[in-house]
């Protein structure tokens, strides 16, 4: 049976590991949220240049539709202009050439539609482009981000594999009951099991601790627990006090 001073010094040792293993635990978690957030950026990026890209056929479309509409009107006024000889009296005549005139303004009106247009689909061809460009920037990004977070995982891996060892090689020197009372409190407490006394207070929870609890630490005749927040204390004082 140790004693309890050793005992502490045994738990210190594994509260250094274990600091270290619940973050990197911590971090391991992380990782596939952060490869989701990576990719959730990728996504974006592409439903923006699917988006821009629909509107370009859209207005393609339009293109096409009135172009269609223009070389029909076109063809109308062609086909009327070649009435006009066979036309009999004046009056026909001249409502003919009226009827012309009017369709000609009407297809002029269309043609400046069609350029304001052509215009716009420019500027939406442009945009598709630039959009095209940064997709292919962010998708090396995000190729490489995710290559470094797999390389990261498999290092937090390797990590975690030796400080389990590392664990389990102090925790031989640890009596059963001890190693299960701190394998309980760990847990719970998220990797802190083992605090120090900050002069009067409990390290981590910083309450004030009874003058009590001060004497049970000091006479180191078994571990002694914070009533606060219920992890194992040690005096901070106790490796350095000189013993004469
Ligand atoms: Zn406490």
């Amino acid at each position: 049976m140790l004693k309890v001073r050793e005992t502490i010094e045994a738990l210190k040792k594994i509260q250094v590991v274990d600091s270290e293993l619940y973050a990197a635990q911590q971090q391991l978690f992380d990782i596939p949220e952060k490869k989701a957030e990576v990719k959730r950026q990728l996504e974006s990026e592409k439903s923006h240049l699917n988006e821009i890209e629909g509107e370009l056929r859209k207005l393609q479309l339009r293109q096409k539709e009135k172009e269609g509409e223009l070389a029909q009107k076109e063809a109308n006024v062609k086909k009327l202009d070649g009435q006009l000889g066979l036309l009999k009296t004046n009056k026909e005549y001249s409502a003919m050439q009226q009827e012309i005139a009017s369709l000609k303004a009407d297809n002029s009106l269309l043609e400046e539609e069609i350029i304001k247009i052509l215009d716009e689909v420019e500027a939406a061809d442009e945009e598709v482009k630039k959009e095209k460009g940064r997709l292919g920037q962010v998708e090396k990004e995000v190729s490489q981000k995710l290559a470094e977070l797999d390389q990261q995982e498999k290092t937090l891996q390797t990590a975690i594999e030796k400080l389990k060892k590392d664990r389990q090689t102090v925790m031989e020197q640890v009596p059963l009951d001890v190693r299960d009372l701190y394998n309980r409190i760990v847990e719970v407490k998220q990797g802190l099991a083992l605090v120090k006394t900050e002069g009067e207070n409990c390290a981590a929870c910083q309450i004030k601790l009874r003058p009590q609890i001060i004497n049970e630490l000091q006479l180191e005749e078994h571990l002694v627990i914070c009533e606060n927040c219920s992890r194992i204390l040690y005096l901070e004082n106790e490796e350095v006090s000189p013993q004469t």
